[in-house]
């Protein structure tokens, strides 16, 4: 079977008596979940079940207090510790074998300021917790394209989806954190606040502290003209040549990321193409509604989609549409990099190797990420690809782990013929535990700056359940 890096660093301590746990439990609001407890493996799973570890200890915590608790407890007592927001980490990053689960899925409340166009949430919340709250209000903050994912993880390595082109990554648009360090003490980071934290925490991951709340800048989205459209595989050359010039070139209210994909037995997509392997670009228009149909008219004139479901629809529901194709608890393998450009021969190797998915649910993704995300230099955040032009995903997916090998080889395959012509790193988010290098590679320049500011805020390296930035002095 080909081997996939599941587990965590060892263990740094062993459990502490049963006296130290109980006063623990009781000093929490939220609840201590042990492995003797009914909920234990139900608590300890991630999105991915790929990963199956068995932590010692998993405090749900309720509030700012309960994290403080969690963090000194874990400290005090010399334990591995994960912090869990969504737990759709490729690498089940949110949670570690036999240490303590920091799990803030029930900090997850949201405040939307109308006027000053800001929303605040919780560092538990799901996209879709924040969703909801602004799209009442005509609003909404560049978030990823599954909204189950988790706020905190995905806004701190950077936050890719439909309206980056147009309003920016995520990080562009975090306007403070609140956090709890690796000592306990409680900070907020801003611009004008512990600036050198609020820089690494734009990219940098987890690395740095616990986020209990986020404040995000909002935008005035409300309908969205959008959906996807499809073509037949014979005409992917095509697509992705005409794709590769028009995304470079077209307005910023526009966005699409283009794929190949199986089409899903779902409602909407007719029965004939069910299963059917296709190359698509699913489109996000966010602009003036009245001017849509002559934006796309150029995309629909180009050549003509087997399958064309683009129309008006509510940023929420294009924010949800694909939940139900991807649940939890399948079994998912990434491989990820950068691309600046697509070449004819990278093109020959993507038609190549999209076109023979090994599973209904595997696919692979080119999201746009030039546009407004281009106007921030390589060191304003530590993002530090705004040179690239697409965060390329290749994700095999199944429900079934008898089909691991399949979903694996498959992968790391077409991500081996296709890497030589890529930018070097990936985006942080979608790749799982590749060692090191991978991840210097990917902070470039920024890497030396990051350490730095890792030794002042986390000296032991507490926090390092996570795309590990070491500090300097280790
Ligand atoms: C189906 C699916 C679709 C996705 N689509 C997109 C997309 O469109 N765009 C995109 O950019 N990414 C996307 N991703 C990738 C996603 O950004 C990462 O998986 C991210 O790590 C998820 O964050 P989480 O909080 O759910 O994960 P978790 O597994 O809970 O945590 C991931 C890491 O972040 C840390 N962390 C989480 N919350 C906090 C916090 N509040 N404070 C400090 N550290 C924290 C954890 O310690 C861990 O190291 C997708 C992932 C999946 C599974």
């Amino acid at each position: 079977m080909a081997s996939v890096q599941t587990k965590t660093k060892p263990e740094s301590g062993v459990l502490p008596d049963e006296k130290t746990i109980l006063e623990f439990k009781e000093s929490l609001r939220g609840e201590l979940i042990q492995r003797s407890d009914k909920g234990y493996d139900e608590a300890r799973k991630v999105y991915n079940a790929m990963i199956d570890r068995r932590p010692g200890l998993i405090a749900r915590c309720a509030d700012v207090a309960d994290v403080i608790t969690a963090v000194n407890f874990g400290r005090e007592n010399n334990l591995l510790v994960s912090v869990r927001g969504g737990g759709h980490n490729a690498g089940g990053l949110g949670v570690c074998d036999n240490g303590l689960v920091i799990d803030l899925s029930r900090i997850n409340y949201t405040r939307v300021d109308p006027a000053a166009r800001t929303v605040r949430v919780g560092g538990g919340c799901t996209w879709n917790d924040a969703d909801h709250a602004t799209h009442a209000f005509g609003l909404a903050t560049p978030g990823g394209t599954i909204s189950t994912t988790g706020i905190g993880g995905l806004s701190l390595g950077g936050g890719v989806g439909h309206l980056t082109r147009k309003y920016g990554l995520t990080i562009d648009n975090i306007l403070a954190v609140d956090m709890v360090l690796a000592d306990g003490s409680f900070v907020t980071a801003s611009d004008h606040e512990n600036e050198d934290l609020f820089w690494a925490i734009r990219g940098g991951g987890g690395n740095f502290g616990i986020v209990t709340s986020f404040l995000f800048r909002a935008h005035p989205v409300h309908t969205d003209y959008a959906g996807p459209m499809l073509w037949e595989l014979e005409d992917a050359p095509e697509v992705m040549k005409w794709y590769r010039e028009y995304i470079t070139t077209a307005p910023e209210e526009i966005s699409g990321f283009f794929a190949f994909l199986n089409v899903p037995p779902a409602p909407g997509f007719p029965e004939h193409l069910h299963g059917k392997t296709m190359c698509g670009i699913i489109w996000c228009y966010a602009g003036d509604l009245d001017k849509a149909e002559e934006i796309f008219a150029p995309i629909r004139s180009f050549k003509k989609p087997a399958l064309d479901l683009v129309g008006p629809m509510p940023h929420i529901a294009l924010q949800t549409a694909f939940d139900a194709l991807y649940p939890p608890g399948h079994q998912w393998y990434w491989k990820a990099d950068f691309i600046n450009e697509l070449s004819d021969e990278a093109i020959v190797l993507h038609v190549k190797y999209g076109s023979a998915l090994p599973s209904p649910q595997s696919t692979t993704h080119f999201y746009p990420i030039n546009g407004a995300a281009h106007r921030v230099g390589n060191s304003d955040t530590p993002w530090a690809y705004r040179d690239a032009t697409w965060a390329h995903v290749i994700v095999g997916v199944d429900p079934d782990p008898a089909n691991n090998d399949q979903l694996i080889n498959w992968a790391r395959e077409y991500w081996d013929a296709v890497h030589p012509y890529s930018a070097g790193g990936a985006y942080i988010n979608f790749i799982m535990e590749e060692g090191e290098d991978r991840i210097k590679a990917t902070y470039r320049d920024n890497y030396e700056r990051l350490a730095k500011i890792k030794s002042k805020y986390d000296p032991t390296n507490f926090f390092r359940v996570n795309q590990n930035i070491k500090p300097q002095t280790e």
